[in-house]
């Protein structure tokens, strides 16, 4: 489009032409025009292209700088065109000359200083049509683009910071994230370095997180860093911000590294938090003596984030070791509680296949009996939680049918619900129920929820228990007509540790676990469960989904829990450094008629069990000197050892522990303290089954 758009030649090709000022009038007009154009900072110019004069107002002298009156042609124009601009310029005149528009905004060096203009021009003709040149204005932009430039400026900050807040906020590896976040931010403010400090834990040196703008190598000679020493070191040791400008013309000891850079402007941050230095982070330049306020207030802020985010990590880090301990803590604790239980839970059941606790004293026996079975049924909880809390729990999977189950908790869980004097109602849908499933987890599960009916159940209170078929999912659902749970905590039932106000009563105490491991169990088993009630005094009712087996088949074999033979062993060896937890075993074993011996450590041990010859090793595992693991291997490694059985007795009963003895060659894993029925189980098996 060739076409001038502000200029349309009069008919007749009469050029346009400045009007001659001769009257007072005139006079007045034309300094009416002068102030004008001053105050709209706007000037004219004519360039006649065939003399190459360029004739200038009083207020474009101004605007270029320029004494006004002094000769112009369109060269000495053009020398004012900042250099970058200059081609630019230069091409839009000549295809302006060629009839293309000219509205152009363009920088000019005026007196040193760089300003922005806005020319627009015409083209003059004379009356044949020939070209005479141009007609124009230069309008002073300058104050409009700074103004558009801080707004561009605040805009891209902004993005910049909301950015960086976001991604340190979601960043759980926020020292990895610096390194990319700072890069930006360098880019952003156009410097060409930055260092990242990490004060050392306790110490007083700096250990280079991350960097930019200088090679590896010098990287390398920096990543440690005395408090004190160069800039970095003196804003950790003062914990104060330090600005640096003109580098290169300054000698002080502490910019001699950053010079060596051929850094000229440098502003270094401390880190903190709640007074705690964490670090430090710098921002240097090589092209420009100093930054603007602005930029100081973006590195502050950029500062100010990477100190909250390192501060949260920190903090989430020292909330997880806590975690961990309390977890470790919790295992130790239910570990170390076994011990003593194993020889208090053998010497009750000695007592009493010997014919009773003696006169007077069967209540009381019969008391502790209970209370010992409570406390296992504790320890064990606690034993769950390190378990679930690690994820440690797997599933040995088969096709089981929920209802028999269900039939089987009811059965065990018989002796409580009589005691408590709570009635039980079962409801079956009259088919089996096959589930992919654990068939002990799943007792589990089912036996907690009704223990749980039981204990929050007051005595005549009912318990209904419904397995039944939904579609493609089985139901186990246990309703109680107990103290109910308040709406709000339904929800948070199933949370580890987590109780209703026990102000509510409850028939006995527990640990909060029960349910989680529940939850935990069933998720496993890919269903779901829920708590229902209307709230306190209402009742309650848990609905357990899980998803049915594909085609129906009967039980396998192990579903039956065979029951305890006559005992195929006669011989037996107890190895036990506890010597209470030994002894009593070895008490229990002769009350039902073996020939015991006991071994106090692994060594022994090996030595009494070929000369002795048993038939069956009840085996501890931590023990001092040779543990269970190696004494195992060396008993199996005897004449006598392929035969004989070897059964772990032990306070760990996780997964991992009982993998290992596996591995190790062991028979059996019982857990401390091992139940009559336990032992009996035992006795009855052989190497051949
Ligand atoms: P625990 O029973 O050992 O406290 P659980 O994890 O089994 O721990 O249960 C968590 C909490 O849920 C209990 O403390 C109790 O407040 C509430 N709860 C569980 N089952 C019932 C129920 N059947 N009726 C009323 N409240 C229940």
């Amino acid at each position: 489009m060739n076409k001038i758009v502000d200029y349309c030649p009069p008919a007749g090709g009469v050029a346009q032409a400045p009007i001659p000022l001769r009257t007072e009038q005139g006079a007045q007009l034309s300094e009416n025009f002068a102030r004008a154009q001053q105050l709209g900072q706007i000037g004219w110019w004519r360039l006649d292209t065939r003399r190459n004069v360029l004739t200038w107002s009083d207020e474009n002298y101004r605007i270029f700088g320029k004494r006004p009156g002094e000769p112009q042609t369109y060269q000495t124009f053009l020398e004012t065109v900042h250099p970058e601009d200059r081609d630019l310029v230069h091409e839009r005149w000549s295809a302006a000359l060629r009839g293309a528009n000219y509205d152009i905004e363009h920088r000019i060096l005026a007196g040193g200083e760089v300003k922005w203009v806005r020319e627009k021009a015409i083209l003059e003709f004379d009356p044949d049509g020939a070209l005479l040149g141009g007609f124009g204005i230069t309008q002073d932009i300058t104050e409009r683009k700074a103004v558009e430039h801080a707004l561009k400026w605040n805009v891209r900050r902004n993005e910049l910071l909301t950015k960086t807040a976001a991604r340190l906020l979601e960043a759980s590896d926020v020292q990895g994230v610096v390194d990319e976040l700072c890069s930006e931010v360098m880019s952003f403010l156009e410097c060409d370095v930055f260092f990242n400090f990490l004060a050392e834990e306790g110490g007083q040196r700096l250990r280079l997180n991350a960097c930019a703008g200088i090679s590896e190598a010098a990287a390398a000679e920096i990543e440690w860093l005395d408090f004190g020493v160069a800039v970095c070191g003196c804003v950790a040791r003062d914990r104060e911000r330090i600005i640096v400008r003109d580098i290169s013309c300054h000698e002080d000891e502490r910019t001699t590294l950053i010079r060596s850079y051929g850094i000229e402007a440098y502003c270094c941050h401390p880190l903190t938090s709640q007074g705690r230095l964490i670090g430090t982070l710098s921002f240097g330049a090589k092209s420009r003596p100093s930054f603007t306020a602005e930029e100081v207030e973006v590195m502050q802020a950029v500062s100010n984030l990477v100190s909250m985010a390192m501060a949260r990590l920190k903090m989430e880090q020292v909330l997880r070791d806590a975690d961990r301990r309390k977890d470790v803590f919790l295992a130790t604790l239910a570990h170390e509680l076994r011990n003593p239980l194993a020889p208090i839970r053998s010497g009750l059941e000695i007592l009493r296949i010997r014919g009773g606790y003696g006169p007077g004293a069967q209540r009381i026996g019969d008391i502790m009996a209970r209370q010992v079975d409570h406390i296992v049924r504790l320890v064990d909880d606690l034993m769950e939680v390190s378990r679930i809390r690690s994820g440690k729990i797997t599933l040995r999977l088969e096709r089981v049918d929920l209802t028999a189950v269900v039939r089987q908790a009811v059965e065990a869980s018989q002796q409580l619900l009589d005691a408590n004097g709570v009635t039980v109602t079962v409801a079956e849908s009259g088919e089996p129920l096959f589930v992919e499933g654990d068939r002990v987890r799943l007792a589990q599960v089912v036996g907690n929820l009704l223990n749980n009916a039981v204990k929050y159940t007051e005595a005549g209170g009912r318990v209904d228990i419904a397995a039944l078929r939904s579609g493609d999912w089985a139901t186990v659902s246990v309703s109680d007509t107990g103290v109910g749970i308040p709406k709000d905590m339904l929800p948070r039932v199933f949370d580890l540790f987590a109780q209703v106000d026990r102000s509510l009563g409850r028939a006995q105490g527990g640990l909060g676990i029960g349910l989680a491991l529940v939850r935990n169990l069933v998720a496993l088993h890919g269903g779901d469960v829920e708590a229902q009630s209307e709230g306190p005094g209402r009742g309650s009712r848990f609905v357990v989904r899980l998803p049915l087996a594909q085609q129906a088949a009967p039980e396998s074999a192990s579903a039956s829990g065979a029951p305890a033979t006559e005992p195929r062993a006669r011989r037996v060896l107890v190895i036990d450094d506890n010597a209470d937890a030994a002894v009593s075993m070895s008490m229990l074993l002769e009350t039902m008629g073996l020939d015991t011996r006991v071994a106090g450590d692994g060594a022994r041990g090996v030595e009494m069990f070929e000369e002795f010859g048993p038939e069956l090793v009840f085996l501890d595992l931590g023990m001092p000197g040779m543990d269970g693991f190696e004494t195992a291997r060396r008993l199996r490694a005897t004449p006598h050892g392929q035969a004989a059985t070897i059964v772990a007795l032990t306070g760990w009963g996780g997964e991992d522990t009982r993998a290992r003895t596996r591995e190790a060659g062991f028979d059996l894993h019982l857990t401390k303290p091992a139940s009559l029925e336990d032992v009996g189980k035992v006795l009855s098996f052989g190497r051949a089954c």
